[in-house]
């Protein structure tokens, strides 16, 4: 059996989150190979795949825990709202993650956490050196911390050239939720 491989999906363009749901997209096709992803900052919007990964049903688990974004674009629950669902969509991680059921769990905007301070790095890293020998774990989310990427077997930076939101275009269905 291989070894499962770190992940991570970062830096600030678009196509993080992408990423990670087209890896599940691929592994869902195979039928043996069972997919988690656990949303951190995601949860009072609503977004298309969520409802595709339940048409996956068991090969594609969706799970929300967050409260959308922490201090910016509608954001208006206080802080401590984020904090207990960041502790929440930990939990369900460590969970899911040792749970030692799935091919491949994707901690969705957990850099983000970590670097909201809403999760501990610590706490991370305990979830990448513990997981299950067969397990992919892949992280999204801008400003990974160093160590995090230092323990990664694949690294991506999504590097913006262009994004339309910044000519006030506003994001799209199907294209950005
Ligand atoms: P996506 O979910 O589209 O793959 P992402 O995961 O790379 O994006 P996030 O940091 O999670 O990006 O941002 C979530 C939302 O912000 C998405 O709607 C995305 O389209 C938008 N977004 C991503 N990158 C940028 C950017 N550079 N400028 C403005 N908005 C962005
Ligand atoms: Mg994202």
């Amino acid at each position: 059996m291989d070894r499962g491989l770190v992940i991570v999906y970062t830096g600030g363009g678009k196509g993080k989150t992408t990423a990670a749901l087209g890896m599940a997209l691929r592994a869902a096709g195979y039928g043996d190979l069972r997919t988690c992803m656990v949303q951190f900052v995601k949860g009072s919007w609503h977004y298309g795949e969520a409802d595709s990964a339940a048409m996956l049903g068991p090969r594609f688990e969706m799970v929300a825990a967050g409260r959308g974004f922490v201090g910016i674009v509608d954001d208006k629950s206080p802080r401590e709202d984020h904090v207990r669902a960041a502790a929440e969509a930990l939990r369900l991680s460590r969970d899911r993650v040792m749970s030692d059921e799935y091919d491949l769990v994707i901690l969705d905007e957990i850099n983000y956490a970590v670097d909201l301070g809403l999760v501990e790095a610590g706490d991370v890293m305990e979830l990448i050196r513990g997981r299950p020998e067969r397990l992919n774990l892949v992280l999204t989310g801008n400003r990974a911390r160093p160590e995090v990427v230092e323990a990664a077997d694949l690294v991506t930076e999504m590097r913006e050239v262009k994004h339309p939101f910044k000519s006030g275009i506003k994001a799209r269905r199907g294209i950005d939720f």
